[in-house]
């Protein structure tokens, strides 16, 4: 299956515009899950130490190159600083922990997760340290990407990123980058559709990544009650009748509002149903009108804040 992709400004490389999730998929079953994204088209794959499955995602990779459905060089592969690393020291640390869990050599994407810097958490005492003891304990941002810029210059890392990011801190890390950021992740879904940073960005030459793409539907699973309380996108009432329309699924119309926009999605499942249809958005083309519906749906409600579950409010 022929991907469309995106191209990274600061080295030139291809991200595709569709990719898979690997938060909360279970470590019992993240290779095999991994294994069958790959056999379903699925060349990205978006990683983190937080999610505390690399190194069965790495058990996946190796599986389909072994397999021969694919080689290293046909995927693309990202992960995340975690918050307890970002001191100069900690994020080689952090960073070859990843690689080695994943079993590569290189990563094509690096991110710093959150623009929050927590108290160091050694990996002996709690790999991965998760929010930990929630002390906080700050690093300008200039000082992680500097570290990460250098692991761009070690050749282990093609390009680097931030996720979480919001445009005043963009404008503090481009003000200083020597290697720029090439993307930056953020929650986009229709009722969050982030679209004055998503310009920005793009203006400033990022290529953006969607995550939580169906919105509540993730947290509903973590018993957010902000979740709990949105009607579910999959039941939106404008979003089904658009997807009728079409004879595809409401899962399908988000994923392609988000790809028309140049924004790159990684929808999570477990259920290979599901992978392969979310798979499915290169067949079919919204109108301008059905676009402009779905920007409609903007509330806007964001499902990912520290603010709720760390008391660290970054959107404030
Ligand atoms: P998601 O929006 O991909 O939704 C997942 C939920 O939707 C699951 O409950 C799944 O069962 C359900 N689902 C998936 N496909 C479906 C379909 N076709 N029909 C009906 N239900 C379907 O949620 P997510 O996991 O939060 O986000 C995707 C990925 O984004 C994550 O796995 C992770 O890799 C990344 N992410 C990054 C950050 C960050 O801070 N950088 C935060 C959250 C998520």
């Amino acid at each position: 299956m022929a991907t469309q992709s995106l191209t990274l400004q600061p080295s030139g490389h291809k991200m595709p515009l569709l990719g898979f999730g690997t938060w909360k998929v279970s470590k019992d079953t993240t290779a095999d899950v991994v294994l069958k994204a790959i056999e379903a088209g699925y060349r990205l794959l978006d990683c983190a130490c937080d999610y505390g499955n690399e190194v069965q995602v790495g058990q996946g990779i190796k599986m389909a190159i072994e397999k021969g459905i694919v080689t290293r060089e046909e995927l693309f592969i990202t992960s995340k600083l975690w918050n307890t690393y970002h001191h100069k020291e900690h994020v080689p640390l952090a960073f070859a922990r990843t690689l080695k869990d994943l079993g590569l050599d290189y990563i094509d994407l690096y991110l710093i997760h959150f623009p929050i810097s927590l108290k160091y958490v050694p990996f002996e005492e709690l790999y991965p340290p998760e929010w930990g003891n929630m002390e906080q304990d700050p690093v300008p941002i200039h000082e992680t990407w500097a570290a990460m810029e250098d692991l761009v210059r070690s050749g282990k890392v093609r390009d680097i990123g931030v996720s979480n990011f919001s445009a005043v801190l963009l404008m503090d890390v481009l003000s200083y980058a020597k290697v720029k950021p090439a993307v930056l992740h953020i929650e986009v879904h229709p009722y969050l559709n982030n679209s004055q940073l998503i310009k920005f960005a793009q203006s400033k030459g990022l290529q953006i990544t969607g995550y939580s793409n169906f919105g509540p539907a993730s947290y509903v699973e973590l018993g957010s009650p902000t979740a709990q309380n949105a009607v579910p996108l999959f039941k939106e009432e404008r979003l089904s009748k658009i997807a009728a329309d079409h004879k595809k699924t409401v899962a399908q119309v988000i994923l392609r509002w988000l790809v028309q926009n140049n924004v790159a999605v990684i929808p999570k499942s477990s259920d290979p149903v599901r992978v392969a249809q979310n798979a499915d958005i290169f067949s079919f083309v919204l109108s301008e009108k059905e676009v402009e519906v779905i920007d409609g749906m903007n509330i806007p409600l964001r499902l990912n804040d520290p603010a709720g579950y760390a008391n660290i409010p970054i959107y404030a």
